[in-house]
């Protein structure tokens, strides 16, 4: 048995940040704190040391409305705007960044098209059960050989009569060895990039599980094997095709990662604060000498930067205005902080910081996936490079 510290986290706030929250964002972001140091902090290392993804959590996190914070109500979703959205994913992530993918994926990527590009039949059958922890999804983007360009996928559906058939495989899926439902993407007869829904029990669909992974751990990945599997016709996601499906999907996701990973970076400031004034060397606390005091205050004022960047893209989105290059820049922005974070906190804590006591070699780990998925740290660079200069330097 894994035991870590009890969770004291505080949450830094130092330019004030919560006199724009509104009565309901602070509310909001308590009962998902409590819920954090009720549910995942006693339990996450444990979990995460075994590799272990606690399916239990999923239905945990539709009572607490982790999933689809932004989907209407009718639909089992929470009404809420972007802001309370990102506050949901920065405590989730503060608790754990694998537990922040299971949620992310179920209401940015498996809610959130089936929501936008389904027909009002789809979204009653799926949307409140997955918003309820019912049913856990996944979504397909990822293929062996096309990952950063995912336009090149060759995952494929056929007409056949009264129903398609599928084949083809994707990779690095997360949720996949539980799901029970795959939004999957996947090229018509013409070439063109469509979203279905698969159910686990069609025949000629498998979900292999990937194992040693040394990141995530807490979260299970796995394959989408499709072989000739027969998908009824009213599966196809009508209200959208081509790339830019799949990319509106990912950047509803990148936000809630943007604020995610502060979360994270969060918890490795805060460890690392409390420590440099409880361990004394030299007849001192750490936290006296000037070295500690440099890191804290540079952890302290990138939080604080990307905290004010995260708000102000949540505006933005709240009034339909974020771009994709503002969400690759908080993505890309969030994730750099938290890594740098997470080593630096580690050092504070001497020795001590490389055990389950304390939560920074977790974070760091995970955060290697999430400066990885959902576009890798080069390429946010890149699509910033060509908003800047109007000239694509990926393709
Ligand atoms: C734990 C985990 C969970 C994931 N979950 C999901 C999921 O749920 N669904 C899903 O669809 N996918 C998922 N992914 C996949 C993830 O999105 C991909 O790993 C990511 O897009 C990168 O693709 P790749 O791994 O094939 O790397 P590659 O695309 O092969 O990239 C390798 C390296 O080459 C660089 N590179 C590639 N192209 C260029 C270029 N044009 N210019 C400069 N550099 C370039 C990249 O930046 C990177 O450093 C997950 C991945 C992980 C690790």
């Amino acid at each position: 048995m894994i035991t870590a510290s009890k969770d004291q986290f505080e949450s830094p706030d130092f330019y004030a940040l919560d006199g724009l929250l509104t009565e309901e964002h602070k509310l909001i972001r308590q009962s998902v704190r409590d819920f954090v140091k009720k549910e995942i902090s006693p339990n996450i290392e444990e979990w995460a040391q075994n590799a272990h993804f606690p399916y239990e959590i999923v239905k945990k996190f539709g009572d607490v409305g982790a999933f689809g914070p932004t989907i209407p109500e009718t639909y089992g979703g929470g009404g809420l705007d972007y802001i309370s959205y990102g506050l949901i994913m920065q405590e989730i992530e503060r608790g754990d960044s694998g537990m922040r993918s299971t949620a992310s994926v179920q209401g940015s990527l498996v809610m959130y098209p089936i929501y936008k590009f389904g027909n009002e039949a789809q979204r009653n059958k799926y949307l409140p059960k997955l918003a309820s922890g019912e049913w856990l999804g996944c979504f397909g983007l990822t293929e062996p050989d096309h990952g950063s360009n995912p336009s090149g996928m060759v995952t494929n559906f056929k007409d056949a009569g009264d129903h398609y058939v599928l084949n083809g495989a994707k990779m690095w899926i997360s949720n996949s060895p539980k799901a029970d439902v795959a939004v999957v993407w996947a090229k018509s007869e013409e070439g063109r990039i469509h979203g279905l829904i698969v159910e686990r029990g069609m025949e000629g669909f498998s979900t292999p599980e990937t194992h040693g992974k040394w990141s995530l751990r807490a979260s299970t990945t796995g394959e989408l094997v499709f072989d000739n599997v027969k998908v009824p016709k009213e599966n196809l996601l009508e209200g959208k095709s081509g790339l830019g499906a799949p990319m509106m999907c990912l950047d509803s996701a990148r936000f809630g990662i943007a604020w995610g990973a502060i979360g994270a970076a969060m918890d490795c400031y805060d460890s690392a604060r409390r420590y440099s004034l409880e361990r004394h060397q030299f007849g001192k606390p750490i936290g006296s000498f000037q070295l500690t005091q440099k890191k804290l205050s540079e952890m302290l004022t990138e939080i604080t930067k990307s905290q004010l960047l995260n708000y102000r893209l949540g505006q933005l989105f709240n009034e339909g205005k974020a771009t994709t290059a503002q969400i690759s820049m908080a993505k890309r922005n969030a994730v750099e902080v938290a890594l740098n974070i997470a080593r630096e906190a580690r050092q504070i804590h001497g020795g001590m910081g490389i055990t389950g006591e304390y939560p920074m070699m977790r974070h760091m780990a995970n955060l290697e996936s999430v400066v990885t998925y959902e576009g890798t740290h080069d390429i946010h660079l890149l699509i910033l490079g060509k908003e800047i200069t109007g000239i694509p330097a990926f393709e």
